[in-house]
């Protein structure tokens, strides 16, 4: 059975109150517009405004374009777009399988969830792995807007250029290993 410790209701009052505390400071804005999730704070890895690390750099520049703007209007609505993974060395791709080879037990089921580094569209910088799940969900209604669609069923964060913007989204394939 569960149970809350009593002491709960107070850590939490001490925590609100240390966070009050972080942005009281005067003449800046900032702290509290952050807090209120409106600006994405910077170098925090997955940024998709900070272009100076590699995953987000060596995207397509048309896959950036569209995340950008989309990253601007999600910001709109309250929700910060964070990318978990978007461009990836050949190198680091072939890690990712040989993990995923020792996890499932085979390179049949591990094409599953990790494409080969000769497959994969994260390798050639044409895909993006977007979270939290919130910002997966946003993304999820409004990403054909952008040309952004989910393509795989089985991974709810993973967006590729896939349409037109405002075009509809292609059938999305089962997992990855339908791609080859
Ligand atoms: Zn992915």
């Amino acid at each position: 059975m569960l149970s809350i410790p009593r002491t709960l209701p107070l850590l939490l009052a001490a925590v609100v109150t240390a966070g009050c505390g972080t942005v009281t400071q005067q003449g800046s804005s900032d702290p509290a517009r952050l807090s209120a999730g409106l600006v994405a704070p910077k170098n925090v890895p997955g940024d998709p405004t900070d272009h100076q690390q590699a995953t987000i750099r060596k995207l397509d520049s048309a896959l950036l374009d569209a995340l950008t703007a989309a990253t601007a209007d999600a910001r709109a609505d309250g929700v910060t777009l964070v990318v978990n993974s978007g461009w990836r060395s050949r190198a680091h791709q072939q890690r990712l399988f040989d993990e995923a080879v020792r996890t499932y037990g085979s390179e049949e089921e591990a094409r599953r969830y990790v494409s080969t580094p000769e497959a994969s569209a994260h390798v050639t910088g044409d895909a993006l792995d977007i979270g939290p799940t919130e910002a997966a969900e946003w993304l999820s209604r409004h990403g054909a807007a952008y040309g952004l669609c989910q393509v795989f069923a089985n991974e709810v964060w993973h967006y590729e250029l896939a349409t037109t913007p405002g075009g509809a989204c292609p059938a999305m394939l089962p997992d990855s290993s339908y791609r080859g």
